[in-house]
């Protein structure tokens, strides 16, 4: 097409989410709190309502005169996610909730929990841009980036539920963060970045968490994977790999074009060196596409060849969504494609998939409302 593009075809218009505290840092929200003719040592009492007590109703501040409240709440703890649907799976342990953000647009996310840990899977981007074939997100498009402030509502809506023994099991605590819902984390490196910040720093500064309990999941944007190496946060890195081969990965990672899997393994190998923590390559099998006994081979050929010690690997089969023609491995090729890699010296578990009856499972994310 030639001339200018017709208005009607251009993406609509997503607004930007107003400011939150979750987007600033300690020093920018006692700016924030000091614009707003406020004394600064409110912004600590914000924060320990908000990180600490997970609170946002003005009600319950009583350390702060009602005025202030009012004032501080309005301007810097908006609204920011409302609760469309919640469904849940494994007697009451696994819950997806879909979320309605200020502009309308709507994400997911998973919580999971476990005898030892809660985890929660987070969207860091409504739709996605990555185009992988066999993912439901990946079938949206992208319509665009949260911001940190949407991803860290997510996480302090969870801690809430936890805490308050809504999730089935009694009272507990959101010990880990995993950015597996929908988005390309790398793709939204900032604010992705700010909501990791937030979740690790010390109360109350952030939520307190470790880190270690924050994994970042990555089609393989190599030069953000070298950014992450550098912020000194030893958050684990997972590769969504697929296919050892360019041939075959370019077709299930379209991303692969542009980053082969030497690149995309080589960059891997370099996180790991400069953060010291294991690297996970995820590799969901597909029956007759990616399972075969010889592409196992050359996987473990690829990831021996990078050292030792460095990286496991977690296959998870296949979880169908709408209108794919694909399905997951037959078990038996599943255990000789583990067998294989185990054999070859390579830490491997199949990756325990949650929730595939509610759609909350990875990549079965495409935040649909109930028809
Ligand atoms: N964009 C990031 C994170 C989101 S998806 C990434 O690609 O890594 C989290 C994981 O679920 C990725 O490893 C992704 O490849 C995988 N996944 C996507 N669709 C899947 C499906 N239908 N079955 C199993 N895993 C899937």
């Amino acid at each position: 097409m030639t001339g200018p593009i017709p208005l009607t075809m251009t993406a609509p218009r997503r607004g930007k989410p107003p400011r939150h505290l979750a987007d600033l840092s300690t020093d920018e929200l006692r700016a924030a709190v000091a614009e707003l003719g406020e004394q600064e040592f409110r912004a600590r009492q914000l924060q320990t309502h908000y990180f600490t007590h997970l609170e946002t109703d003005p009600a319950a501040m009583t350390d702060l005169p009602t005025r202030s409240r009012e004032r501080l709440t309005e301007a810097l703890l908006p609204s920011l996610l409302e609760p469309v649907r919640t469904l849940t799976a494994d007697r009451g342990t696994t819950v997806k909730t879909l979320w309605r953000l200020h502009d309308g647009v709507k994400v997911e996310s998973v919580l999971m929990r476990y005898p030892d840990r809660a985890t929660l899977c987070v969207s860091s981007q409504a739709g996605c841009g990555m185009a992988c074939p066999f993912c439901a997100t990946g079938q949206l498009g992208l319509t665009r980036n949260l911001s940190a402030g949407e991803i860290v509502e997510q996480v302090r809506q969870a801690a809430r539920a936890m805490v308050r023994g809504e999730i089935a099991g009694g009272p507990g605590r959101l010990s880990n963060l995993v950015f597996m819902g929908m988005g390309e984390p790398l793709a939204n490196y900032k604010a992705v970045l700010a909501a990791v910040r937030r979740f690790v720093g010390p109360q109350p500064d952030g939520f307190g968490v470790s880190a270690r309990n924050v994994t970042v999941s990555t089609v393989g944007l190599v030069p953000a994977i070298d950014r992450l190496a550098g912020e000194g946060l030893p958050v684990t890195l997972a590769l969504s790999l697929h296919a050892p081969d360019d041939e075959l990965r370019s077709e299930l990672v379209p991303i692969n074009t542009r980053w082969t899997v030497d690149e995309a393994l080589d960059a891997a190998r370099r996180y790991f060196e400069a953060t010291g923590r294991r690297v996970s390559i995820e590799y969901a099998l597909i029956r007759d596409m990616n399972d075969h006994a010889w592409r196992a081979d050359l996987l473990a050929r690829k990831l021996n060849e990078r050292g030792r010690g460095w990286v496991h690997v977690n296959p998870i089969p296949l979880n169908p969504t709408p209108g794919s023609i694909w399905t997951a491995s037959d078990p038996g090729v599943e255990a000789e494609f583990v067998t294989r890699l185990r054999v070859a010296g390579i830490p491997t578990t199949i990756r325990d998939t949650r929730g595939s009856d509610i759609d909350g499972a990875c990549g079965q994310l495409a935040a649909e409302e109930a028809s």
